[in-house]
């Protein structure tokens, strides 16, 4: 059975979700911290829970759902994963931060892999299908769990 715990951070109110399985492994969706204290508040929970994170993965790549992208590569040696047409978005969310007043302390890496509409992720027990959904971004995933329809 996957655990969900949404954390709701930076002033954009974003909701980063830790995605685990009984097998002690998780996923970080949107790493959204911004101060230092929310990088904490993450730490300490996976730290707490015993939970190794084994996949770094961003939605969309608006600047508020990438933030923390550079705090988890450091921390954990994660790449962000996301579709390959949230790439410009990416790359443009350091100017866009500073447009906002809400500067990046640091930009988000560039990732090595990318996912496509119908990929399967798994861990431990737990299997995602990939499902682009564009709209809100050029190229949005969302994730669907079939195991728990949800
Ligand atoms: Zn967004």
């Amino acid at each position: 059975m996957a655990l969900v715990t949404v954390f709701t951070f930076n002033p954009f109110d974003e909701n980063t979700i830790v995605l685990s399985s009984p097998s002690g492994e998780c996923i970080i969706f949107d790493p959204g911290c911004y101060l230092s204290k929310e990088e904490t508040e993450l730490k300490t929970f996976l730290n707490d829970s015993k939970l190794k994170p084994v996949r770094l993965i961003n939605t969309h790549a608006h600047l508020d759902h990438i933030y923390g992208n550079d705090f988890i590569h450091r921390q954990y040696g994660l790449l962000p994963e996301l579709h390959i047409g949230e790439l410009p978005v990416l790359k443009a969310a350091e100017q866009i931060a500073q447009m906002y007043g809400v500067p990046m302390s640091a930009p988000s890496p560039l990732p090595e892999k990318y996912i496509e509409d119908g990929d399967i992720i798994s861990f431990g027990n737990i299997t995602l299908e990939a499902i682009f959904t564009p709209g809100h971004s050029p190229a949005s995933l969302s994730f669907y769990c079939k195991e728990e329809n949800s």
